[in-house]
């Protein structure tokens, strides 16, 4: 049922407004002045906002822009019901961020349709806004791996970027490869290496201990682990501990040069003060180069 806020200091005002409002049979909430209209709208946001202009203390305008700053991108019809009949007043409503303006008395029927129709506009856009967060998620997640895709890792890493740089504290990342997988994939086809791809996926995030550490898939057969919080040395650590890992899984392997399971190799780097977020997988891939050289199966830093 959706939700109408009435905003209003006049108490036969409110009365009036929700008597009004019956028809469309939504719930009804009220609040006296601006300033209980934005602890109304913090504690639950209304899908429709009937405001009231002259008001002692914040009036109509003032209710209004805050109310938006308040709900930024989450946008709430908001509709003036006003004895100001004065068209510069619609203007400046209008311009504050109102979306729609009407003046008393009003007709039930005016204000019935005119919250009927905002209400329709809200809930498309909440539709909207349903869909986008979908798509958001849809093209941060790798479907194969179901573990985060490379923009998600890039996302991700971007926002801790900042948040390390201000509280100036390490941050490491693991760049993994898995070892001789074109010859898996030669030799037991590509279903099955999609297979081994899903397992190795989920025997890594299965070492992730602290539910701030993010795996990601960032391209074919390679993954990135983002550790906040973490030095070199505690990467390393997990980086070992992956390496068990897969010895422990065991996933038959009978092409590998290494080892008769599938094996990865790991790239090591911690974010230096200077470096910028690309800089940092750039270490961390020349890393994963001297694990490689090195025989595979094995975190270098
Ligand atoms: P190295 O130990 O040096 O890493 O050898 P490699 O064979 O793993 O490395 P290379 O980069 O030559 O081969 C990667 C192979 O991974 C190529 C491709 O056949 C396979 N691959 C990449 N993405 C996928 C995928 O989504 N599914 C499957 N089945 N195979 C993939
Ligand atoms: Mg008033
Ligand atoms: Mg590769
Ligand atoms: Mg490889």
């Amino acid at each position: 049922m959706p939700l109408v806020l009435v905003v209003d200091d006049s108490q036969t005002q409110r009365a009036i407004i929700s008597e009004y409002l019956k028809p469309l049979g939504c719930d009804v909430v009220l609040a006296a002045s601006g300033e209980e209209a934005l602890i109304k709208v913090s504690e639950q946001v209304p899908d429709l906002i009937i405001m009231d202009v002259e008001m002692p203390g914040l009036n109509g305008f003032e209710s209004c822009k805050a109310i938006r700053g308040f709900l930024q991108d989450n946008w709430v019809p908001i509709v003036y019901l006003t004895g100001r009949t004065d068209p510069a007043d619609l203007v400046e409503g209008l311009n504050v961020g109102g979306d729609a303006y009407i003046t008393k008395p009003v007709h039930q029927d005016v204000l019935v349709a005119i919250s009927k129709a905002m209400l329709r506009v809200s809930s498309v856009q909440s539709e909207l806004l349903k869909a986008n967060k979908k798509l958001d998620e849809v093209a941060h997640f790798d479907a194969l791996t179901q573990v985060m895709n490379r923009r998600g890792y890039e996302d991700m890493l971007d926002r801790l970027w900042k948040d390390h740089d201000r509280r100036n504290t390490p941050l490491s990342i693991l760049l993994m490869d898995i070892d001789f997988f074109k010859k898996y994939n030669d030799g037991y086809g590509h279903i099955k290496g999609d297979e081994c791809l899903r397992e190795v996926a989920q025997v890594l995030k299965k070492e992730l201990k602290r539910p701030i550490d993010v795996l990601a898939r960032y391209g074919g057969e390679e993954f990135v682990v983002l550790l906040p919080d973490t030095d070199l040395e505690g990467a390393k650590l997990v980086g070992s501990r992956f390496i068990q890992a897969m010895a422990k899984a065991n996933i038959p392997h009978e092409f590998s040069d290494a080892e008769s399971h599938v094996t990865v190799s790991i790239g090591a780097a911690q974010k230096q003060s200077d470096q910028a977020p690309t800089d940092l997988l750039q270490t961390a891939d020349k890393a994963l180069y001297k694990a490689k050289e090195a025989g595979r199966n094995q975190v270098i830093a």
